[in-house]
């Protein structure tokens, strides 16, 4: 399946020279969706995973279904002031502004096994303040998993070490 069929490229948004990928219309569409999920299933399956972690908003729309489809638990990374107990936070910089990630501290055992989902890598910015948490919380990552990878920002080339895959090569 050709799946940039189904992603919008929207010029200039959210600021001038950016072409926003954007995966609503991919993800309106029940069975484009399911392949995606089934595909992305299909990257990972070889690895032995305990659970799946993922980025507030569209990380959750990619990471918790692959999560339902493993079998796996779902953690949520969520923006500043948004998880209700206590956190540890960290600052990260995106490819177009800023802003603070934020984890429970009891989300991941020492120990256990995650991998890192999410709808897109740019600069790997977001990916990478991810890992320095759940690296504090002593998690041990498995790989990280991507529905689209924008490869000319090269963001993989953060992650020495870690097993990133992507559905989507921009
Ligand atoms: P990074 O931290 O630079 O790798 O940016 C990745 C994050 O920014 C992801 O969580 C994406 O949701 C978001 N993002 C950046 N560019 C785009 C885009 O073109 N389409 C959709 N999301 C984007």
């Amino acid at each position: 399946m050709n799946f940039k069929e189904y992603i919008r490229v929207i010029p200039d948004y959210p600021q001038p020279g950016i072409r926003f990928k954007d995966i609503t219309t991919l993800l309106q569409n029940g069975p484009v969706y399911k392949e995606a999920i089934d595909q992305m299933k299909a990257l990972i399956q070889e690895k032995e995973i305990d659970v799946i972690a993922g980025p507030e908003a569209r990380g959750f729309v990619i990471g918790a279904p692959l999560a339902y489809a493993l079998g796996v638990g779902f953690i949520p990374i969520r923006k500043s002031g948004k998880l209700p107990g206590e956190t540890i936070e960290a600052d990260y910089a995106l490819e177009y502004g800023k802003d603070k990630l934020a984890m429970h501290t009891d989300a991941i055992k020492p120990g256990q096994k995650v991998l890192i989902a999410d709808d897109l890598l740019a600069t790997g910015g977001t990916i990478q303040t991810s890992i320095d948490l759940i690296k504090q919380l002593g998690g041990d990552i498995v790989g990280a998993a991507f529905l689209i990878e924008l490869s000319y920002l090269d963001g993989r080339s953060k992650f020495d070490g870690i097993d990133v895959v992507s559905l989507v090569q921009y």
